[in-house]
């Protein structure tokens, strides 16, 4: 069977990297890797700067999702798996241009510690009411997908969406409350609104279930002692490029090519004829794992309406700025990993990073690395911006924001790194659910074609690794399937 993958992103590598397995281990598979771009990596891309790792995509995946760790100890890599430093995690929100920590028992947006949430500056009196009586919500039947925002601003009110939901899911993924759904950024919270009316109720049976487990199988003896908690993210010790190239160096160089965008796909019987600057090829399966955009677009000539469903899956663009600084130079930075920034607080910034806080080990002693984060649904024009202006927003912003004591007069960066992102973070909006519906049926209706990449069941590194394997795994047993009934 003759596969092409379309983009080289962590989905459309991981795809390759199961192809090159199954062939080594002997099914009649045979695949190409088209990119348009000179690299491969996608989103992931890192470099190392007299000593200091700056990530210019993502910086770490989440632990809890294994797919990506077990993917970096196949490949070797698992001696680089770095965990994030959590003894000194906190994250502050700015407040009318103030830090306020997030406050102690917060979980998925969800306040669960009585003092904490009583005695933090965060939200006002009024919501700090709201937060208690929410604990008397009755039980809500399921009424159909709505937004992050509504179902945050129906149990904790507005504030809450302000200083809570929208700069969490602003800062991290670039995206906008108002637009996010629910039912698929947050279905553990959905479920427990069903089940328990409250969501902090909700949340509290079910930290208590899971201290409850951990204590059983400690009594049982199963784990020796209570598991330890883990980290929430990992990182590689030389940055995400190390991922990108360990994959690479599995893979054929002759099944790769690079700066060759797909320009069309079209069927020919049973077969996909896959145009690029340099011809046509035709392949038995495409798995495509290109942005869903891009997929639309050159799904038209085959199934306009699969191709309508791919296209309206909203995309965000961001920037990362990397900043480089003699540590010896600054004030004294406030504890932990940084900071989000609500978008009432009317600035360029959506969330800060302290580099050398978050991950030990990957900035050499005396250096601080900042990590700014732009852009977002809501400030994509900044994209347009040239990178000294962007710079010079930046370092006014962390300069207003952090104090001119830290960032002293004269103190100049000793390294910027700008990157551009443009529309590469999938949006999972209201209806997104329904739309995968859809979009599975037609494509069950296509032979030999997968998709794969963040647009459709995760946004994150696991999740794009999780469904390039699989869509390879589903496509080499298919072949080996086909190959034994030929004899
Ligand atoms: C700034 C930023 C920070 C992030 N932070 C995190 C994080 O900390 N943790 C986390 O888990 N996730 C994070 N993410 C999300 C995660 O990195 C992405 O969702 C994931 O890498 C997407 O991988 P992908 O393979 O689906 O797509 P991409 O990486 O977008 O790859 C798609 C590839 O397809 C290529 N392509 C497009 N059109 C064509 C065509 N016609 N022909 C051939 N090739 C084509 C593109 O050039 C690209 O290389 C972040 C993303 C960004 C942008």
């Amino acid at each position: 069977m003759r596969i092409a993958i379309i983009g080289g992103g962590i989905a459309g590598l991981a795809a390759a990297y199961e192809l090159e397995k199954a062939r080594a281990a002997g099914a009649p598979v045979k695949y190409t890797l088209f990119e348009s771009r000179h690299r491969l990596g996608g989103s992931l891309a890192s470099e190392t700067v007299d000593g200091a790792v700056l990530e210019q995509g993502p910086d770490s995946f989440l632990t809890e999702k294994p797919a990506a760790a077990e993917l970096c100890r196949e490949l070797g890599l698992g001696d680089q798996l770095l965990p994030s430093n959590d003894a000194n995690r906190k994250t502050y929100i700015l407040v009318r241009n103030r830090l306020v920590a997030l406050p102690d028992g917060l979980m998925f947006l969800v306040p669960t510690k009585l003092i904490p949430t009583a005695l933090t500056p965060l939200f006002s009196l009024r919501t700090k009411v709201r937060m208690a009586l929410e604990l008397l919500h009755p039980p809500r039947p399921s009424q159909g997908d709505e937004s992050v925002a509504a179902l945050v601003e129906r149990h904790y009110g507005a504030e809450a969406v302000d200083r809570l939901a929208d700069p969490l899911l602003s800062g991290i993924y670039g995206g906008d409350s108002v637009q996010l759904s629910a039912r698929t950024v947050l279905p553990r919270l959905v479920e427990m609104e069903q089940k328990y009316g409250s969501l902090t109720r909700g949340m509290l049976a079910a930290h208590n279930k899971m201290r409850a487990m951990a204590r059983t199988s400690a009594q049982q003896g199963k784990a020796g002692k209570p598991a330890a908690p883990r980290h929430i993210f990992t990182a590689l010790r030389g940055g995400m490029q190390q991922l990108v190239d360990a994959l690479v160096a599995r893979l054929d160089p002759a099944a790769i090519r690079l700066a060759a965008p797909v320009q069309s796909l079209r069927r020919n019987g049973e077969s996909w004829v896959v145009e690029t600057a340099s011809g046509r090829e035709e392949y038995d399966a495409v798995i495509a794992a290109s942005p869903a955009w891009a997929v639309g677009a050159l799904l038209k000539p085959v199934d306009a309406q699969l191709a309508d469903e791919l296209t309206a899956i909203p995309y965000s663009s961001s920037i990362t700025i990397n900043l480089v600084y003699d540590e010896a130079r600054l004030g004294q930075l406030p504890e932990g990993f940084g900071f989000l920034v609500p978008v009432s607080e009317g600035r360029s910034m959506l969330a800060c990073t302290f580099v050398h806080r978050k991950f030990l080990g990957r900035t050499p002693p005396g250096k601080a690395v900042f990590r700014a984060f732009l852009g977002g649904m809501k400030r994509d024009f900044l994209l347009g911006e040239s990178d000294e202006a962007l710079v010079a927003t930046v370092r006014r912003e962390m300069r207003e924001i952090l104090g001119a004591q830290v960032f002293k007069p004269g103190v100049e960066p000793e390294h910027v790194q700008v990157t551009r992102w443009n529309r590469a973070m999938a949006q999972y909006a209201v209806g997104h659910k329904e739309r995968m519906e859809r979009i599975a049926a037609r494509v069950a209706a296509l032979p030999g074609l997968r998709l794969a990449g963040n647009a459709y069941d995760g946004i994150g590194i696991p999740d794009c690794i999780r469904l390039g394997r699989k869509a390879a795994q589903e496509l080499a047993a298919a072949s080996t399937t086909l190959a034994a009934q030929a004899h």
